[in-house]
């Protein structure tokens, strides 16, 4: 959805040779109607630099010839990003006005990207349609300058003020035109006279627009018109300020970078909420609503897991034990139904204090438990089922009702199904029940 810095760049780009001249460099932008060049260079193709109309301004100032090659200049390194990196990430790290990045990809030059680009693919729907242009303004007035200043006098206070616009206003305050560096260029390229009257160079009319527009039909009026700076006027037609469109760009940015960063943490929220339904839904349906131990469905799945790793690591053991209690339906009918599930409940409790971390406790279905131990002989699960059988025989119930059960226990055996253990241990319950209840039972060895 958010591209990458790839699919939006320019990939046609006007490049000079950093051997070639001040003159050639400023024909070929003029020509070509570009602000900025990509200086490159044939020994080291690792570095490119950029030469801007800035440039051409501060060396016109310094009377530097126009015969003076690239490379005896110190031009600006420009950076580099890879082609894979999104737009977002460019967003997080541009901060330079005018900041040019060269696109980079296996080292090769695929293309130019300023922040004009990137704003023309921010979808402006998202950006702040209720706020007006005029609320920015504050941080932004223009430099205005009178029509009859000269030229030079023109770029010399473009240059103080580190600006590449400048507004040209009549004796009345009212603005007539603006001045750029690009203009600039131009003059240089035809060799005008710097000297006379900025009016002269100026281009005009100039447009601009009310303060009360809002800055999505600002960032619209800034993409039909393909202008690079807006210049604000208020009801009088009286300039307030001048905003460019990286400036406007970065204010979308921080709004757009917050709708993204609340879309995301709306996001985070709902994952989160479905990860603990999905959570909830998964114990609900894997354990047993009166006792809380685990279901026969979920027994099933852990010990068919089970059984897989005791095949896959040879000399494993693993024991099941089937508990069922005795006269079960005798306490149901004499007590009640109440009763007999608080005994169930205290049944699940007792089973579960002897068992290890990696044993499983479940409710096989009524009166009937099931136990799975991991890595426990035979003889050991005897013990534990023994110990499970004293405990409930000596345990005062509820009513100090006095309760006892069976239990029948198996043993893994390497070519077994788990329907094979199971029938051994059910079984061996049978027995017990047979044999005068409240016993343990050992199935087929
Ligand atoms: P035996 O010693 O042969 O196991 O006799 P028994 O009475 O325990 O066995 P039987 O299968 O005849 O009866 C089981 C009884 O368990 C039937 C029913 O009343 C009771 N029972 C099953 N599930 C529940 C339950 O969820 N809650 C309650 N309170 N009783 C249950
Ligand atoms: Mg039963
Ligand atoms: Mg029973």
């Amino acid at each position: 959805m958010i591209p990458t810095v790839e699919e939006i760049c320019i990939k046609e780009i006007i490049t000079i040779n950093i051997e070639q001249t001040l003159e050639h460099t400023v024909t070929l932008m003029a020509k070509s109607n570009i602000r900025n060049i990509l200086v490159i260079s044939d020994t080291d193709d690792n570095i490119y630099h950029m030469f801007t109309t800035k440039d051409l301004i501060e060396l016109k100032l310094q009377n530097i010839s126009m015969q003076t090659k690239l490379s005896q200049l110190k031009l600006r390194v420009i950076r580099q990003i890879d082609a894979k990196v999104s737009v977002i990430e460019i967003l997080n790290q541009t901060t330079v006005d005018n900041d040019y990045m060269i696109v980079m990809s296996n080292n090769k030059l695929v293309g130019i990207l300023s922040q004009t680009d990137i704003i023309n693919n921010i979808d402006p729907k998202i950006l702040m349609k209720k706020q007006t242009i005029g609320n920015i303004m504050l941080q932004y007035s223009a430099i205005t300058i009178y029509e009859d200043e000269t030229t030079i006098d023109a770029t010399k206070l473009m240059s103080e003020k580190h600006i590449d616009s400048i507004v040209v206003i009549d004796q009345d305050n009212k603005p007539k035109g603006i001045f750029t560096t690009k203009d600039f260029l131009n003059l240089i390229d035809l060799d005008c006279d710097l000297s006379k009257s900025v009016k002269n160079f100026m281009s005009a009319p100039l447009q601009t627009i009310s303060y009360d527009t809002t800055i999505f039909d600002a960032l619209e009026f800034i993409r039909k018109e393909q202008f690079k700076r807006l210049i604000v006027v208020d009801t009088n037609n009286k300039i307030i300020g001048l905003v460019t469109q990286s400036e406007l760009l970065r204010l979308v940015n921080n709004k757009w970078m917050e709708i993204i960063k609340e879309k995301g943490n709306e996001l985070s929220k709902i994952n989160e909420e479905l990860i603990a339904k999905t959570a909830q839904l998964e114990l609900k349906a894997s354990t047993d609503s009166l006792t809380k131990l685990y279901n026969r469905n979920k027994f099933d799945s852990m010990v068919s897991y089970e059984i897989h790793q005791v095949k896959r690591y040879n000399n494993r053991s693993l024991s099941i034990l089937l508990l069922d209690i005795d006269d079960f339906k005798y306490i149901n009918d004499n007590y009640g139904h109440d009763v007999g599930d608080e005994i169930l409940q205290e049944i699940a409790r007792i089973i579960t204090i002897p068992l290890r971390e990696s044993d499983i406790a479940a409710r096989w279905g009524g009166e009937e438990f099931i136990l799975m131990l991991p890595e426990t002989s035979t003889e050991h699960a005897v013990l534990v089922a023994e110990k499970i059988r004293a405990t409930i025989q000596n345990h005062d119930f509820v009513q100090k009702l006095k309760i006892t059960c069976s239990l029948g226990l198996s043993g893994f055996h390497t070519t077994d199904k788990y329907i094979d253990l199971f029938k051994r241990a059910d079984e061996a319950l049978y027995k017990a029940k047979h044999s005068g209840k409240n016993r343990v039972e050992i199935g087929r060895l």
